[in-house]
């Protein structure tokens, strides 16, 4: 790989932290903000949240749900209903305390996420079996208190969509859960092209407040897991604590079954660690703002920018197209759009246009591909979609190489060690093994997959009985 090229970008291999902070930031997705631990979300970064963005919001109002807005300020009272979330919460809420000059009667938390406004809304439009379910969503920045903080992965604001139904039954209630998941699970794997494991987390992991708490965890990498997309069961505990209640078909007062699920701005971090090299990031086809980059060679040559805005016209039709047709040298773009991760890069020049070609530069391989003008429309596409797969498959296969069976703590320790990812092992079910294992390891349970595994009889931990694996990782 030629090194002179990035000298700006740390090596992967050599520190992945360092590698990480260069690639956001040389790419043009964030700028720091003077607030600690806020980000800019710039042009290119904005484009890529929008498709993803939009693919999910396709499917949730595909699956019949409605978008809504929530106020950003909650009383302190109001997010005080609920016990245990109050207590999940509580250390990272930020709080407003005065109106300009005057000290406000109640305190108001910025919303670390919305559930109680949602509820107290509920409260107020849910009086019949008829009104339900309600399948309300809203699109939103939270805030969140964190210590330590990295752009996408963990910011004191960030943007998501929040998930919020109300349903007359608890297998209703499930059934929308688990849709969701898999929601989550299909823009993952097949526009952001990163492979998941699906599963339930388990009660030390799960949301506060919920009954369940299910997830797609996905592997960087370097081997640590990060937590994709979250979609939890919450019973009628929430609706008891605010009252929230329908009058059934038989006249019977009845307390509504209700979820929640949520994705966020977190994944633009999972799809850098996921697919990106030493040149930069590598965003895949269905994602990128920008799919093919025209870069015109020898551009100050008669008729050479011409054809290559007609080829921009033309290729429009079938992707996202953009040209560079700035005085920079043609050197310098193909760095820069390697370290953007635009997946194709399109060259022309004098003797292309005279024998009928164009060269074809994959981001994902960087090979070159000579193809004729009259083919170039169809082999675009196809290009785009082979890039599209080779991603996928390069990332499951990274994940199976990194994925390991331990049957004792001393063996998932030194795997974690030999080989950090994914350790599949059996688990008693005790809070105290869970904790022992992460004090130990500093490994936690990512998840209990669907799909389960019987890779040995006894708990990892304890030596006791067994019968649910367990993925384990260390995680962002
Ligand atoms: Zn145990």
């Amino acid at each position: 790989m030629a090194k002179e090229f990035v000298k700006d970008i740390t090596a992967m291999d050599e520190d992945f932290a360092q590698w990480y902070t260069d690639v956001v930031t040389k790419a043009d997705l964030i700028d720091y903000s003077s607030v600690r631990g806020s980000m800019i979300i710039r042009p290119y970064g904005f484009a890529l949240w929008d498709n993803i963005k939009n693919e999910v919001d396709r499917r949730i109002k595909e699956t019949g749900h409605e978008n809504v807005y929530m106020p950003l300020f909650i009383p302190e009272s109001l997010l005080q209903k609920e016990k245990d979330h109050v207590e999940g919460f509580a250390p990272e809420v930020a709080w407003v305390t005065h109106g300009g000059s005057e000290e406000l009667a109640e305190r108001l938390v910025v919303r670390p996420t919305s559930e109680v406004l949602f509820c107290e809304h509920y409260k107020n439009i849910i009086h019949s079996y008829r009104d339900l379910p309600k399948l309300y969503n809203q699109w939103a920045n939270v805030v969140r208190w964190e210590k330590t903080t990295r752009p996408f992965l963990r910011t004191l604001e960030f943007l998501w969509q929040e998930g919020h139904t109300a349903h007359a039954t608890d297998e209703d209630a499930m059934e929308e859960t688990i849709k969701m998941l898999n929601v989550y699970a299909d823009v993952l794997e097949n526009t952001l092209a990163i492979p998941v494991v699906k599963g339930e987390k388990t009660e030390k992991e799960k949301f506060a407040g919920a009954k369940h708490t299910f997830t797609v965890e996905s592997l960087m990498h370097d081997g640590k897991a990060l937590q994709s997309g979250t979609s939890h069961h919450f019973g009628t505990g929430f609706a008891e604590a605010f009252g929230i209640q329908y009058t059934d078909k038989d006249g019977k007062l009845q307390y509504v079954h209700q979820t929640s699920w949520g994705f966020t701005t977190r994944v633009i971090g999972a799809l850098i660690m996921v697919h990106g090299d030493d040149r930069g990031l590598v965003i895949p086809p269905k994602a990128a703002p920008t799919q093919v980059m025209i870069v015109p060679i020898a551009q100050h040559k008669e008729g050479v920018l011409d054809f290559a805005y007609d080829l921009k016209n033309s290729l429009g039709k079938v992707a996202r197209v953009d040209i560079d047709a700035s005085d920079k040298k043609p050197g310098w773009k193909f760095n820069e759009y390697e370290m953007k991760g635009i997946p194709v890069r399109l060259e022309v020049g004098p003797k292309d246009i005279e024998n009928k070609q164009v060269v074809l530069v994959r981001r994902d391989t960087l090979e070159k591909i000579v193809v004729s003008m009259d083919q170039l429309e169809e082999k675009l596409v196809a290009l785009l979609e082979e890039i599209q797969s080779n991603l996928y498959n390069k990332a499951l296969k990274h994940r199976e190489e990194r994925t390991s069976v331990a049957t004792t703590l001393a063996e998932l320790k030194e795997s974690l060690e030999a080989k950090p990812g994914f350790i599949k092992a059996m688990w008693c079910g005790e809070l105290a093994c869970e904790e022992k294992i992460k004090e130990d390891t500093s490994a936690t349970s990512r998840c209990i997959p669907f799909e389960q595994e019987k890779v040995s009889d006894k708990c990892v931990c304890c030596g006791k009985d067994a019968d649910q694996m367990v993925y384990w990782a260390k995680a962002y």
